[in-house]
């Protein structure tokens, strides 16, 4: 759908006193396509993979666009992961925090970075456990070159509506515990193509959206 229609939508869910961000995700899509969108004023992007998005941030730095990293971040990338991103949403195990901080590059400012958070305990899933948040919140807060602003979910698609708003309340839960002791955590990241909409009513800071703005990804 146009850009305009979806943000109709997502302020129609969010309701005027609410500002939910929008993140066009621009996996396995070309950077004229995210060219495109940035024209018409979209300033957030997210990538699954980060070589194929560190070769379209450098095609468009000339525009400024903020780049979020929302696919699974092996240790191995934390290092060119935390050159190129100015937020990392999948942030899951002690051992990114370590090696995101001491790669940031001081020039760069803080890292952004959300908590990902398994919360419907898929063995398919990447993510924390929610008794793991603490921790992990504890240790992100002791690295200055990193800024924690919250947590970010992939609810399972369940078919029946009351499970899906199940794990969506949880999350919510959950972010307003952080927020508690973390007052910088300010996003609660949930919420793409399919479920945004619920996801906002549920809470959501933050949507994902793919497929519903740009169409199908082309295959890799
Ligand atoms: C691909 C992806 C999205 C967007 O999915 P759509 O269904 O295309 O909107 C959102 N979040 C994550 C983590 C993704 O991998």
């Amino acid at each position: 759908m146009p850009l305009a229609t979806l943000q109709q939508q997502i302020a129609a869910a969010a309701g005027p006193a609410r500002n939910v961000r929008l993140l066009a995700v621009s996996k396995l899509q070309p950077a004229s396509a995210v060219a495109a969108l940035a024209a018409q004023g979209q300033q957030a992007f997210g990538e699954n993979y980060v070589q194929e998005a560190a070769a379209k941030i450098a095609e468009l730095a000339a525009l400024g666009l903020e780049w979020h990293l929302i696919g699974h971040l092996q240790s191995n990338k934390a290092e060119l992961a935390a050159q190129v991103f100015d937020w990392v949403q999948t942030l899951d195990r002690p051992k990114l925090v370590s090696a995101l901080a001491q790669h940031r590059p001081a020039a760069r400012g803080a890292l952004n970075v959300l908590i990902q958070v398994n919360i419907d305990d898929e063995d398919s899933k990447h993510g924390c456990q929610p008794d793991e948040i603490p921790a992990l919140a504890a240790a992100i807060a002791a690295q200055p070159q990193l800024r924690l602003r919250g947590l970010m979910a992939i609810p399972a698609p369940f078919p029946d509506a009351a499970r899906r708003l199940s794990a969506l309340a949880r999350m919510k839960a959950l972010f307003d515990t952080l927020a508690a002791t973390h007052p910088q955590a300010d996003t609660l990241s949930m919420g793409m193509s399919a479920d945004f909409a619920e996801a906002i009513a549920a809470g959501s800071t933050m949507v994902r959206v793919g497929s519903a703005l740009f169409g199908p990804r082309p295959t890799p």
